[in-house]
């Protein structure tokens, strides 16, 4: 049997209730029976070896060949950078849209399916749209994405040539906007999936999986996730909680949730011990992936840093940047959202929150190839030159090759 609790109030729902969110306004997650029994079996994919913990069957058909992604320890400089010496990258940008939101996709549209849905509607500052763009593409349902004004256009073209119906949005702000679409689409009957609904989350427990099958057991001591409308962080819980529950591990790893300092709602709600997260008004930032001003499910993340120890940290536009340049000298080209993570563990290291000798992994969540808007405000050096002057460039070059970054 499986039901769907409200996440704060604990209010029970039937599974196949279809809002994202319970009437209340609490994010829901899903509970299923039977998971202190449940055990992984062989299989190629993730979903198939731990099929026993999803509440929904995947068909194949619906697959874009998810890979298990790399966790892979971070080198010296980065390692140095983060005054952190066990720090582990879990790279989702080899998602099959170059983001870890295909799990949620996986899962979100297989339901879809099963519920004989011909349309499917979200809401995005791009990397979901693009994620449900293709996976309904792939399962043969219709995909409408609404779009702010201020995503990334290889996002947006990306929606497109997976055959999405895109509509840009003019709006003051992304709340507005997000308000004013699902109030129409409520009356209209067109069904909006979030990026923190009840079967996107049970996606993101994937990685969860996958993690403790890298790590060949070991749980980590912290996992940081750059979070804005919050179903990736809670997700990734949701996986841990329920290893333990089967009795796979021994312990859950601390969570660090991480925004950036201009758009904060979640983090700073955690800092000052409110119980409730305040909206962020006139505020932007680079790392447009997480915008979300007023996530609803901000409050049961809050609630859960409290209950579990989590920590919570928030970074300027300029670490923001800096930590891009960073992982990308190591060979990790991230979008900004995604480089946020390796910022917030550097500060919290160096406050003493996080220990030298702790094992963390930091989701990196999105390509940077998917927002190169970003170099408006970052200068990468292109040396100029033509057939003539190339000779000289390459004896500079070679007259100072000895010198690392
Ligand atoms: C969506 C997204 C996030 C935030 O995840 P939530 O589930 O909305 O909290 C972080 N980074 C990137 C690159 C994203 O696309």
């Amino acid at each position: 049997m499986k039901r769907l609790l409200s996440t704060i109030s604990s209010e029970v729902f039937p599974f196949d209730r279809i809002e994202e969110f319970a009437g209340n306004g609490e994010s829901l997650e899903v509970e299923m029976d039977g998971l202190a029994t449940a055990r992984t079996r062989s299989g190629r994919r993730i979903w198939e070896r731990f099929a026993e913990f999803l509440p929904v069957a995947i068909d194949g058909e619906i697959s874009l060949g998810e890979v298990d992604t790399p966790l892979l320890p971070a080198g010296k400089s980065l390692c140095d950078y983060a005054g952190i010496g066990r720090l582990l990258l879990k790279n989702e940008t080899l998602s099959p849209t170059w983001s870890f939101k295909d799990r949620g996709s996986l899962t979100s549209i297989a339901m879809a399916r099963q519920m004989g849905e011909s349309v499917t509607a979200t809401i995005s500052t791009g990397n979901m749209g693009n994620s449900i763009a293709a996976y309904a593409a792939r399962a043969g349902i219709r995909a409408v994405v609404f779009v702010p004004r201020y995503a990334p256009l290889e996002k947006i073209r990306a929606m497109a040539i997976h055959g999405a119906t895109v509509v840009r949005v003019t709006a003051p702000d992304y709340s507005v906007m997000k308000r004013e679409v699902l109030g129409l689409a409520a009356g209209l009957g067109l069904r909006v999936v979030s990026g923190n609904g009840p079967i996107r989350a049970e996606g993101y427990k994937l990685a969860a999986f996958e993690m403790y099958e890298q790590l060949e057991g070991k749980v980590p001591d912290f996992i940081a996730v750059p979070t804005s409308a919050c179903g990736h962080i809670r997700g990734i819980f949701k996986g841990y909680r329920e290893l333990l529950a089967a009795g796979l591990t021994d312990r859950l790893p601390r969570m660090v949730v991480v925004q950036a300092a201009n758009v904060n709602p979640v983090v700073s709600a955690i800092r000052e011990g409110r119980d409730r997260i305040v909206p962020v008004t006139g505020k932007e930032t680079v790392a447009e992936a997480i915008t979300s001003v007023d996530p609803p499910g901000g409050d049961e993340i809050v609630l859960k840093a409290r209950q579990f120890g989590w920590l919570a940290e928030d970074v300027t536009e300029g670490e923001i940047l800096e930590a891009q340049r960073r992982l990308g000298l190591e060979g990790y080209f991230v979008e900004p959202a995604a480089a946020t993570s390796l910022a917030a563990v550097s500060k919290l290291r160096a406050a003493g929150k996080i220990g030298g000798e702790d094992l963390v992994i930091l989701m990196l969540t999105g390509s940077g190839l998917k927002d190169m808007g970003v170099f408006a405000r970052r200068r990468v050096e292109i040396i100029e030159s033509d057939l003539r002057n190339i000779r000289g460039e390459m004896e500079k070059i070679l007259a100072t090759s000895h010198r690392k970054r």
